[in-house]
């Protein structure tokens, strides 16, 4: 079976301040492979890594390994969201240091071409629950203009969809509720017997269409940005959990029942890693640094121990450090079990951000 991890690398283009200061890039992809050449020891083997993606930004279009924002939710996104239609859970997330391009890949922009996997997977999710009402049809990715009348055409009725979605930022290991600005407190983290680890009171909106998520991640988005500028830190201190709860349900005419399938779309864009180290932090700087270090950590060993796990078929009861972390405690039920994970990792081209780099990269290669 194949590995449940899906891992993609991503480097961006030089930014103004790497180019005025005549940075050199130390990355060099081919196929699958990423390498990293040492500045301080340019005649060094390159370190080299294989990855499921190796994506290339900073140069021409026909470079075999550059990939465009459509061409990373096509090998990442589109796949995720197949799998939410066969019931998995799913969770996507981006690692890497602050100005790497985390926000880039998942948000983007807003032209229609720099959109990132998030608005994109919305996107893709409403047309196909518009275009296809049996789930045992394949589902096309025609494009589709007028989502409305294709859901006037839906001629399945006994086949539904519902979509809720929330918003949360995690920092410090507190979570705060992006989608309900006037909730100034923390929100308490508990357990269901049944569905697992939620957070309570977390503000939960049905969406009917692609134009109601996309102004509730407006929203969010504001929010976040508002709080970090009140606060005087940057929102790369804390982890953005965009999580879908997508079902599907059937009328069964025969026993006039209803049967459901639930998927869980975990869409995270995690803080910059280079905040894990916290050597020669105090106070809160401190405090902050040891949390973010704790959930990467911890994210870290709980892939590293999932992908182990397939790939040397231990069983499913072997520890895994969920409760580890509150970001690793709230997406147990998106990673491991009945659900699949893509991780992206952000990179810098640069020579002078070569360590953090080198560190994103090996953090990657645990995941596999
Ligand atoms: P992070 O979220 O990791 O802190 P950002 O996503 O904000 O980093 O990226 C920093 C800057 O680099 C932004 O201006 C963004 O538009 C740009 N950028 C990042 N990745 C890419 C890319 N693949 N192609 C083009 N521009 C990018």
């Amino acid at each position: 079976m194949a590995s449940s991890v899906k891992v993609a690398v991503r480097v961006r283009p030089f930014n103004n301040r790497e180019t005025n200061r005549g940075a050199k890039c130390v990355i060099q992809m081919q196929d699958k492979s990423t390498c990293i050449i040492n500045p301080k020891q340019p005649k060094d083997t390159p370190k080299s890594f294989t990855f499921d993606y190796s994506y290339w930004s900073h140069s021409t279009a026909e470079d075999p390994c550059f990939a465009s924002q459509r061409q990373v939710y096509l090998d990442i996104g589109e796949e995720m969201l197949l799998h939410a239609f066969e019931g998995y859970n799913v969770c996507i997330f981006a690692y890497g240091q602050t100005g790497a391009g985390k926000s880039y890949t998942m948000m983007g922009k807003q032209e229609p071409e720099q959109q990132g996997i998030i608005p994109q997977l919305c996107e893709d999710l409403f047309k196909r629950t518009a275009e296809n009402n049996d789930p045992d049809l394949s589902y096309s990715v025609e494009l589709c203009e007028d989502l409305f009348k294709r859901t006037a055409e839906n001629n399945d009725p006994d086949l539904s969809y519902s979509v809720e979605v929330s918003y949360m930022e995690i920092y410090c290991e507190r979570v705060r509720d992006l989608l309900n600005p006037k909730c100034k407190g923390p929100l308490r983290v508990r357990e269901h017997p049944i569905m697992g680890p939620y957070v309570e009171d977390l503000s939960k909106m049905a969406v009917t269409s692609y134009s109601d998520i996309a102004d509730l991640m407006d929203c969010g988005n504001k929010a976040r940005t508002v709080a970090a500028t009140n606060m005087n830190e940057t929102s790369s201190r804390s982890h953005a959990v965009f999580t879908i709860l997508f079902t599907q349900r059937r009328h069964d005419q025969m026993t006039n029942l209803d049967t459901e399938k639930v998927s869980k779309i975990s869409l995270v864009d995690l803080a910059g890693s280079e905040r894990a180290d916290s050597s020669g932090a105090k106070g809160m700087r401190l405090k902050e640094g040891a949390n973010i270090n704790k959930s990467l950590t911890t994210l870290g060993k709980v892939i590293s121990a999932l992908a182990d796990m397939q790939s040397t078929k231990k069983r499913k009861s072997d520890f895994i450090p969920y409760r580890d972390s509150v970001l690793t405690w709230l997406l147990r039920e998106n990673l491991g079990g009945n659900s699949r994970t893509a991780m992206i990792a952000a990179l810098s081209p640069a020579d002078i951000n070569y360590e953090e780099t080198l560190s994103t990269l090996r953090y990657a290669d645990r995941a596999k």
